[in-house]
């Protein structure tokens, strides 16, 4: 079974076309959150990922969207964002989003699936190799996916061996996933902040047990245009052409 893993789509439905495009032939998708937010297609966004079978969590804008979650850590944009984002979403849409769970484990396949970290599922940040330890020292699977931080990257907990290292990804080079602990972030589709610009995602093999990072483009301009119109943020918009 091949999995399509994604995570901080934020409301960019060109991004997420091309990575499905990208994907070619999956079998299930697995969301880390954040499906709305920023971007100015929240309602398109949840159509097209409900229409594959799959599992989806919730991100601290998706909730903060639905009002589960309180504005005040949220950048000003961030917010404006939400804001807008609330008045679009439909009943329906806003029902999914408020029943997505917070955290899933995957039990047969080893592997814990959350948005911010699997310590703290809605805020965390992982962006060194203290806090993706913590997180794998907190988990009971081999393997943690997490998103959040817009950042594709691996922290590997080798078996022989101490510490944890951190390791840039090569895109299109599967890695296996029963050799290391390991806490993945396949980056984002919707706003990549790792200084490419391409929708970021990552296929997962569960019967070789390996994972694959990968980058694809997707028509920016178009995604830009809709934000314009909408009166999106000014920056929200800019930072798609630096990805940042
Ligand atoms: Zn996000």
């Amino acid at each position: 079974m091949r999995i399509l893993v994604v995570s901080d789509i934020h409301a960019n439905l060109a991004a997420l076309d091309a990575v499905i495009q990208d994907g070619g032939h999956f079998d299930r998708i697995w969301c880390l959150g954040d499906v709305v937010g920023y971007g100015p297609e929240p309602n398109e966004c949840i159509k097209r990922l409900r229409a594959f079978d799959g599992v989806c969590l919730a991100g601290n804008h998706d909730l903060a969207v639905v009002d589960k979650l309180a504005l005040g850590e949220f950048s000003p944009d961030a917010r404006d964002a939400i804001y807008w984002t609330r008045e679009r979403l439909t009943a329906a849409n806003a029902d999914w989003l408020e029943a997505l769970p917070s955290m899933i484990v995957v039990a047969e396949h080893g592997i814990t699936l959350a948005h911010g970290s699997p310590r703290d599922p809605i805020w965390e940040y992982v962006a060194t190799p203290e806090a993706a330890g913590a997180s794998l020292d907190s988990i009971d699977t081999p393997i943690g996916l997490n998103g959040h931080t817009h950042v594709q990257i691996i922290y590997r907990k080798p078996t022989y061996g101490v510490g944890i290292v951190k390791e840039l990804p090569t895109v299109n080079l599967p890695i296996s996933l029963t050799l290391d602990r390991m806490l993945i972030n396949p980056g984002s589709v919707g706003q990549p902040r790792d200084d490419d610009v391409r929708a970021a995602y990552a296929l997962i093999d569960l019967e070789a047990m390996t994972l694959t990072q990968r980058r694809v483009q997707y028509d920016i301009s178009a995604t830009q245009t809709l934000m314009k119109h909408a009166r999106l943020p000014d920056r929200l918009i800019r930072r798609l052409r630096f990805g940042e």
